[in-house]
């Protein structure tokens, strides 16, 4: 077992158009770019009802499947990792398998949770140079809910931290959120001087790179009204939402007409006082706080939508923003965040399938000679661990006024230049690399102190509470200072909270993981077997082979192989056992008497394994 061999496999199956593989539970998926007719109807009829491995793994039906029927037979959580590099499909894999759960339960809250697909996609996914629906948030779908009788009742979304730098700036070939270019494209005429809009060219924060036409903006606009719809969201929410949205559009060119847009933002935005221009220096920031308020109200519309009424058992799902990894590309405190979140979920994933696993050989006393991987866990440290991780160095220079992204720098330098982790570049620019799990990366270090904190001014604040507006109004607590004072927003803190929050989650739940693969045309095996090295998929492949892929609970054991249980009980009897076979006995004993379940079952089939035990004997 090689990376040629494996890397031929991927690649065989993917020219015969078979883009998923499994390794054990894991399920790789390669982004086919285009879609293949494998998802209708009668595919997923084929599905419903087998376990893993009974159908061919041409599509996630089946691990989805596979989950569906487990929980009802063991009790328990269900989590579905949707990881891989930025474009590499996991967005489009969570939406198959909502769609998939949508098409055999028949059940309208799924369904309608499918239809907020383009909704939030609008809302919360950008073009990026690496992908052009790159999801600039972490999406977190849960709990997708049984009851006993296997029907899911409903579901619900978390969004965590939307990337809002891109509000207010984008990087060269990225746009700005959706919403703006489908708003633009697609609002009637006269809805659009109501508001005062004009065309997309017009605006700051559209305009600053040149734009980029890249779908069919008009349809979307469409698609996202019809979505509107279908969550019933009342005409004066709809032209709530368009009016926050103008409202930013506006903000972003209050430097050239200063005059009319403090005229427009007081009528579009509904404020009691007048605002003055002096007020609202803080531009960018009451955009992107707006902004934020605005895609926090939306997820809990939707929510409370398709809101599960039962909470039983549940399948969640969780797609983040992929890894961004590329020297071609400027990257920056946004990267940084993203990455260490992927290198946190990595480290999640070898955790599960590697320590968790050898622990479990260890514990249950089988004979296994430890398999080495690639620990990540060091990366982590170097970003964020206390008290000198890079991240935390962030924090603490942002509470210094002095302080400069320059000598956050120095500081970083200081204490990892001796880290094999950590890149002080040769010559002295203002950057630094660190060497992740999928590849090292540059990250310039020009705004970073600026991007860890949001400046909000508790008067600025002030306003949104007293707007009519409701999709503002609802200001978090906390967000804003005292009076007049600046409240620095650490956007670090908030990584680690959500992190932390997640990570809760995570260690407590079984979850199944979906490695999403991007092909390149040009260079396929190059970049692939890159992906394939650093995402352990081939030590995954290792432990799965020499390790026991198949993993049974003791009730289950027994229910099915009970005949064999009592043949040898009788070989006991006879005194023709190995030790092994002893040992699994007395396992099997200690259950039957902590369980009552398996008993009956047990003592049901004793005269049918009393024939085949004498035989055998
Ligand atoms: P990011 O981390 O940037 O959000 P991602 O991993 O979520 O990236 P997607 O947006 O899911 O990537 O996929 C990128 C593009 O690849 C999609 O817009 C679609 O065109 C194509 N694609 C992905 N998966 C599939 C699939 N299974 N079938 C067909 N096309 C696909
Ligand atoms: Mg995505």
């Amino acid at each position: 077992m090689h990376e040629g061999a494996v890397l031929l496999n991927i690649k065989t199956r993917f020219q015969r158009e078979l883009i998923y593989t499994y390794i054990g539970s894991i399920l790789v998926s390669v982004n086919p770019y285009r879609m293949y007719n494998i998802y209708g109807t009668d595919m997923v009829l084929l599905y419903k009802g087998h376990a893993l491995g009974e159908n061919p793994p041409n599509k996630l039906n089946a691990l989805t499947n596979s989950l569906f029927i487990i929980p009802k037979v063991l009790f328990c959580f269900f989590y579905l990792l949707f990881s891989g590099e930025s474009g590499s499909g996991k967005t489009e894999a969570t939406k198959l398998v909502l769609r998939y759960l949508a098409a055999i339960q028949h059940t309208s809250n799924i369904a309608q949770q499918v239809c907020t697909s383009p909704l939030m996609e609008s809302f919360g996914n950008a073009k990026t140079v690496r992908n052009d629906n790159s999801s600039r948030f972490g999406k977190y779908i849960e709990p997708i809910n049984y009851n006993f009788s296997g029907v899911i009742s409903g579901a619900i979304t978390s969004q965590y931290l939307l990337e809002k730098s891109r509000i207010v700036f984008q990087a060269k070939d990225e746009r700005n959120y959706h919403i703006f270019y489908e708003m633009l494209a697609g609002l009637p005429s006269q809805q659009k001087r109501a508001f005062y809009l004009q065309d997309a060219e017009t605006y700051y924060y559209l305009n600053q790179v040149q734009l980029h036409q890249i779908c069919t903006l008009g349809q979307d606009y469409r698609r996202l009204v019809a979505a509107m719809e279908i969550l019933h969201f009342a005409a004066e929410d709809q032209a709530s939402i368009f009016r926050v949205l103008a409202s930013i559009l506006h903000l972003g060119n209050i430097f050239f007409q200063r005059h009319e847009v403090c005229i427009w933002f007081v009528i579009l935005f509904d404020v009691v006082s007048l605002i003055s221009a002096q007020e609202i220096r803080v531009v960018d920031a009451v955009a992107k706080i707006l902004y934020s308020l605005l895609f926090h109200w939306l997820t809990e519309k939707i929510n409370s939508q398709v809101y599960p009424h039962q909470h039983t058992l549940s399948i969640s799902i969780l797609d983040i923003y992929g890894f961004e990894v590329s020297d071609l590309t400027f990257n920056s405190f946004e990267q940084l965040c993203i990455n260490y979140a992927n290198e946190y979920l990595q480290f999640f994933f070898n955790r599960i399938i590697f320590r968790e696993e050898q622990e479990e050989y260890s514990r249950e006393q089988v004979l296994w000679q430890d398999i080495p991987f690639s620990d990540n866990q060091p990366c982590i440290d170097l970003v964020a661990a206390k008290p000198h991780g890079i991240l935390r160095i962030l924090d603490d220079q942002s509470c210094f006024p002095q302080a400069t992204d320059h000598t956050f720098l120095q500081k970083c330098h200081y204490h990892h230049v001796h880290n094999p982790l950590y890149i002080k570049p040769k010559m002295p620019t203002p950057e630094f690399g660190i060497k992740h799990y999928a590849g090292r990366v540059t990250y310039q270090v020009h705004k970073f102190l600026d991007k860890n904190y949001d400046q909000v001014r508790q008067d600025v604040l002030d306003l949104f509470i007293q707007s009519k507006n409701k999709q503002v109004s609802a200001v978090p607590p906390g967000a804003g200072g005292e009076d007049g004072e600046v409240t620095k927003h650490f956007m670090v803190i908030l990584w680690y909270v959500s992190y932390l929050f997640l990570s809760f989650l995570l260690f407590r739940c079984n979850p199944f993981f979906v490695r999403c693969i991007k092909p390149n045309n040009l260079k396929v095996d190059e970049l692939v077997s890159h992906q394939l090295r650093h995402s352990g998929i081939l030590e995954t492949i290792r432990i799965r082979r020499e390790g026991y892929p198949i993993r049974m609970q003791f009730d289950v054991f027994l229910f099915r192989y009970y005949s064999y249980i009592n043949v040898l009980f009788i070989s006991l009897f006879f005194s023709i056992t190995t030790q092994e076979e002893r040992r699994c006995l007395v396992k099997c004993i200690c259950h039957i008497i902590f369980s009552k379940q398996s008993f009956p079952t047990l003592v049901l089939s004793l005269p049918r394994a009393l024939i085949v035990g004498i035989s055998y004997s």
